[in-house]
């Protein structure tokens, strides 16, 4: 299976927070707001199925079901799941959590969401083009699929790995290795081989100073790709 079982423990033993905004999460939370809207920006959300990649505790998978989506979330990370439950029952949301890899929903339910959503995870699996072309299956034909991962140059290992984890200190030590970094071209490359069109690319903005972000054209360090499935 296409899973690092060191990477599913830190996000499980991490999981009780999950849901606390300056916690080890902090920094997902403070980008929800940011991708939400870039999301709704390009494809209409409500009433959709949407199919969330390596949710975690829920923090997209709940913003995308509050807009008026069909969600499910997977992951492999047992407690995160039991922690999203959990946090939808609280906020009154209705989620279809599942403990899935991407790969083995793609082969059960092709092509069966409008949107895919696969965020902050492909940097933490051996092989991420598997999953970028499972999630290429499982979108409908004229559907969307929204990736964000991290880029692979010195400015990304400055900033996402030194600055952030070290420094700055918003991101807890260990999460990301720079050796699973992923330039823009090869994410695009993995999109076109599973069938997918890229769209647009994002770049995320962190401001040194008051840590404030924003979405911009640069994608040096975190972006964001969005693909369509061809009708
Ligand atoms: N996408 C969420 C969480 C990102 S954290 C968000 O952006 O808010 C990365 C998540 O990927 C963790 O929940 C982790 O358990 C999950 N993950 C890691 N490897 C995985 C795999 N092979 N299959 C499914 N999920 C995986």
């Amino acid at each position: 299976m296409n899973v690092e079982a060191a990477e599913l423990k830190k996000f499980a033993d991490a999981a009780h927070g999950w849901w606390d905004v300056d916690g080890a999460f902090a920094t997902l939370h403070q980008l929800n707001p940011l991708r939400v809207q870039w999301i709704e920006s390009l494809a209409a959300v409500a009433g959709r199925r949407v199919l969330d990649i390596g949710c975690g505790g829920g923090i997209l998978a709940e913003a995308l079901a509050a807009r008026g989506a069909e969600v499910t979330g997977i992951d492999l990370a047992e407690r995160a799941l039991k922690v999203a439950s959990l946090h939808a029952l609280q906020s009154g949301l209705n989620i279809a959590y599942r403990l899935s890899s991407a790969e083995s929903l793609a082969a059960a339910e092709p092509a069966s969401f409008d949107l895919v959503c696969c965020m902050e995870m492909l940097e933490h699996v051996p092989h991420p083009e598997s999953v970028v072309h499972a999630a290429a299956a499982l979108v409908r034909p004229g559907g969307w699929v929204f990736f964000s991962t991290i880029n692979r140059n010195a400015k990304a290992f400055a900033l996402a790995i030194v600055g952030a984890e070290y420094l700055a200190r918003i991101v807890p030590k260990g999460t990301h290795a720079y050796a699973k970094f992923i330039r823009p071209a090869e994410l695009a490359r993995w999109a076109r081989s599973g069938g997918l069109d890229p769209f647009a690319f994002r770049g995320l903005h962190v401001n040194p100073l008051d840590r404030s972000m924003r979405l911009g054209a640069s994608v040096d360090v975190n972006y964001f790709l969005a693909c369509r499935r061809p009708t």
